[in-house]
């Protein structure tokens, strides 16, 4: 028996930010898995969400509302943060993403200008035939992947070491709401907060990062964290679940699935190969539940 039957993922993009299964296509791939439940956590976006739940009842499994935000916390601290549950159609919500949009789109703007300066001949029509049909948030994912059709960088990877990383040529700082914006909204609309793989987190040691957790948390701005991710190692997984029973805060966990521009990353590959067990979704559905 797979170790993915009848489990969940709860991080996953499609081509709505920056993964390469439809909505729907992810949602066929986690029914022929067996996955019980999928949380769609596009960056900056809730467009797939309505593609996703009309797959997710073909297929007669469940689709979580989800995304992930990109937070900045003062000059260095930042983050993604993931949020569940929300009510898709909350206006401030949705005006919101909205405008994180024209930021993006300004931002892509800038970073057009300076491959130009660096003389790189690249139009915003090379870059939006890396995203694809129904992309509604472009990155640098695919200036990656458009700079890698070019023959210029070996492989995304390569393409963001070369050009896209910060302090690289085409690099542009990207605008992020705050964490109190995000929360406050978030919150407002019935979603929980969860800081999104925080072993990723560079800017603190464990310990320092452990004590901003936990001050977070008492400022009612942090719901939980993702414990559970394909990337960590064991102690990664024991320190972040120490973490949150410490702090009682929600466990999540996620594969991070990005089909092919993360093909190392199997889809419901959260922890050791296996997907998680729905009994985590209990005390998350739980908390929201309270914010309404
Ligand atoms: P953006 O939101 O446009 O700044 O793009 C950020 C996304 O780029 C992240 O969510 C990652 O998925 C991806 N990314 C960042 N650094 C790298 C890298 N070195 N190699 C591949 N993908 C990366
Ligand atoms: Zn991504
Ligand atoms: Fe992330
Ligand atoms: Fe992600």
């Amino acid at each position: 028996m797979s170790s993915l039957r009848g489990g969940i993922d709860l991080h996953t993009h499609s081509t709505a930010s920056d993964g390469t299964d439809t909505p729907g296509a992810l949602i066929a791939k986690a029914a022929s898995l067996g996955l019980s439940t999928i949380a769609l956590t596009d960056h900056d976006t809730i467009s797939g969400v309505s593609e996703a739940d009309a797959a997710a009842k073909e297929h007669s499994i469940e689709l979580i509302p989800g995304v992930e935000l990109s937070i900045e916390d003062g000059d260095i601290r930042r983050f993604h943060l993931l949020s569940y549950f929300f009510d898709v159609n909350n206006p401030a919500l949705t005006s919101t993403l909205e405008g994180v949009r024209r930021w993006r789109s300004d931002r892509n703007a800038l970073m057009l200008e300076r491959a130009q300066a660096e003389g790189i001949d690249l139009t915003f029509e090379e870059v939006l035939d890396e995203a694809g049909e129904g992309a509604t948030v472009i990155g640098r994912p695919h200036f990656a992947a458009a700079l890698v059709k070019k023959g210029l960088a070996s492989s995304i990877n390569d393409a963001f070491d070369k050009y896209l990383k910060t302090d690289r040529p085409l690099h542009v700082a990207k605008p992020s709401l705050t964490l109190k914006a995000a929360a406050e909204l978030l919150h407002a609309a019935g979603g929980i907060t969860i800081l999104a793989h925080p072993g990723l987190i560079r800017w603190a040691q464990p310990a320092e990062l452990a004590v901003y957790i936990k001050d977070l948390k008492n400022a009612g701005l942090l719901d939980g964290i993702e414990c559970y991710y394909f990337r960590y190692d064991d102690a990664q997984t024991e320190f972040f679940l120490g973490l949150a029973h410490e702090n009682s805060l929600l466990v999540s966990g996620g594969s991070d699935y990005h089909g092919g521009n993360k093909p190392d990353v199997p889809l419901g590959s959260v922890h050791h190969g296996s997907s998680l067990s729905p009994s985590i979704l209990d005390p998350l559905r739980e908390a929201s539940r309270l914010l309404r």
